[in-house]
């Protein structure tokens, strides 16, 4: 099995706290002001979890702390060496790596899946709006429904964010990780050993939800795959036995680099937009989903690209 390893995290990881504390380092993904920061996350989104890839200074320090703390007990958790001996209690993604350019691939074993909860998908993956994107899937539930959980794994995280409310995040032994966040009620701990099929939680609309849903991810060092992907979500089983990860998973994320905000000043029309983006009015109004007619408003922002 080959596998996606991040062996120059390390020196990485050294140069981006110099960078730091240089004040100088930059942000491998875009974060568009369309993305608000926060505390717990970084890739997860938008209108129920807006989180943006961050790093933090503290981050730093506690990458360095994990390292130090989990290497003296290496056989302790899922998948260890692929993810270079980090295990964090409470960021999503501390692992902070690229993986829309890799050369690496993964093959990954699905086989022992159970889906969290059989219901309808009320939100995919993918562009929401004009420019928000969603990085799981949301499926629909009732409050105090079991959640369960896809593989077996370790439970890495068990808290509450002002976003996802209160979420879980499981690493499990085949590498993936899993996010159930909205959840009503924690059942689980971090550090707590579990098995596909047992409950992490109640279903709920905790953080940022317009309603009762799980919204369900799937990652693999720390950056969000489509579930679509993996999962089959009419049979609620995975395409097939194995997964194979490669750079072709995380090709959205070229798409997400590529947009442009355009911010409306007082006087403009969409005919002086195109005019000053170069791209055709029409295609203004299929990217923002508006019409020629919308009235656009100083401070909004039209995406041009
Ligand atoms: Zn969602």
């Amino acid at each position: 099995m080959q596998k996606l390893t991040c062996k120059n995290y390390r020196i990485t990881a050294i140069l981006l706290l110099l960078c730091l504390a240089l004040e100088c380092y930059a942000q491998p993904f875009p974060v568009t002001d369309s993305v608000a920061a926060d505390d717990t996350a970084a890739y997860a989104v938008i209108e129920e979890d807006v989180e943006a890839l961050s790093l933090d200074e503290d981050t730093v320090e506690e990458i360095f702390d994990v390292v130090d703390s989990a290497s003296a007990d290496s056989s302790e958790f899922p998948a260890h060496a692929i993810y270079n001996q980090i295990w964090h209690n409470a960021k999503v993604n501390p692992y902070e790596i690229r993986l829309v350019d890799t050369p690496d691939s993964a093959i990954i074993d699905v086989s022992g899946y159970h889906h969290p909860i059989v219901n309808r998908i009320t939100s995919d993956f993918g562009f929401r709006r004009q420019f928000r994107h969603h990085y799981g899937i949301d499926i629909k539930l009732r409050v105090g429904d079991p959640v369960r959980c896809a593989f077996d794994g370790k439970v890495r995280i068990a808290q509450r964010s002002r976003t996802y409310g209160y979420y879980v995040v499981v690493r499990h032994y085949n590498g993936l990780e899993t996010v159930y966040a909205h959840l009503n009620k924690l059942l689980v701990t971090p550090n707590q050993a579990i098995k596909a099929g047992e409950a992490v939680g109640w279903g709920g609309s905790t953080g940022r939800s317009t309603g009762p849903h799980l919204h369900y991810e799937f990652r693999y060092l720390g950056v969000p795959i489509n579930p679509n992907d993996i999962i089959n979500f009419t049979t609620c089983t995975p395409h097939s036995d194995t997964l194979y990860v490669c750079a072709a998973n995380f090709e959205y994320i070229k798409e997400i680099e590529k947009i442009r905000f355009y911010t409306v000043k007082r006087g403009d029309t969409l005919g002086h937009i195109a005019m000053r983006t170069g791209v055709p009015v029409s295609k203004l109004c299929r990217l923002n989903k508006i019409t020629r007619t919308s009235i656009i408003r100083p401070g909004q922002r039209i995406r041009y690209t």
